[in-house]
């Protein structure tokens, strides 16, 4: 199963990967937003693996956690709590070291944290359209008897579609809400890192 040292991995490929497309996001959020997405998530995940380095973490949980509350205090805007809250509630579903079932789990905890927090349902452009066809996908791998890397692969290539897909919606939550019919034609910031993060999940655990 996936222990703590792919947790770690995650964070550390996330910061990465954030970091080198951070004008991307700025880029989208300035079409649709306020432009400080790549700003926001770049800082976040600096800190995530900077606050990383002083510990030791055990567990996926453990980490997890650091993440959740990294993100929460750092990240702002919309997206930090519905990334805290994410990665809270993966963190409570995470139970030792994760099988392909543990890890899909997770995701859908993710998910729920998600819409729990922002009441976004799918097809509104918002992050929840990365990470409600992830769950889902990573759910089905699992009932197939995936192994871990498999599920993750599963999930980081329907949030990339999922992401894709927002392009031509409407958004009806958020700050591209007060857009409206202009909001069409862009891809979703938060979607995109979304499936940004779940990309280098998947890597970290290849
Ligand atoms: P802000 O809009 O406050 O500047 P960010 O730019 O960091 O915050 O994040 C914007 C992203 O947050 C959007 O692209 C969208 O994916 C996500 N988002 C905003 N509102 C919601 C919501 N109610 N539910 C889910 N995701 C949301
Ligand atoms: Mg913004
Ligand atoms: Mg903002």
């Amino acid at each position: 199963g996936l222990g703590a040292s792919w947790a770690v991995d995650w964070m550390q490929r996330a910061q990465a990967v954030v970091s080198a497309n951070r004008v991307d996001l700025i880029d989208l959020d300035r079409a649709i937003g306020d432009g400080d997405h790549g700003e926001n998530m770049d800082r976040g995940f600096t800190a995530v693996s900077g606050k990383l380095a002083t510990l030791a973490p055990q567990t996926p949980a453990e980490v997890l956690k650091t993440v959740a509350t990294t993100l929460m205090s750092t990240v702002g805007g919309a997206a930090g709590p519905l990334y805290g809250t994410a990665f809270l509630r993966a963190s409570k579903a995470a139970d030792g070291e994760l099988d392909g079932a543990g890890v899909a789990a997770a995701l859908e905890a993710a998910v729920e944290g998600i819409q729990a927090r922002g009441k976004a349902e799918p097809g509104e452009k918002t992050m929840v359209d990365a990470w409600l066809p992830a769950a889902r996908a990573a759910r089905a791998a699992a009932s197939d008897g995936a192994a871990p890397a498999a599920v993750l692969r599963a999930a980081a290539d329907a949030a990339a579609s999922g992401a894709q897909a927002t392009e031509p919606m409407v958004a009806t939550k958020g700050r591209a809400s007060y857009l409206g019919q202009r909001s069409a034609g862009h891809r979703d910031p938060g979607a995109q890192s979304s499936a940004l993060l779940l990309a280098a999940a998947a890597e970290a655990a290849e």
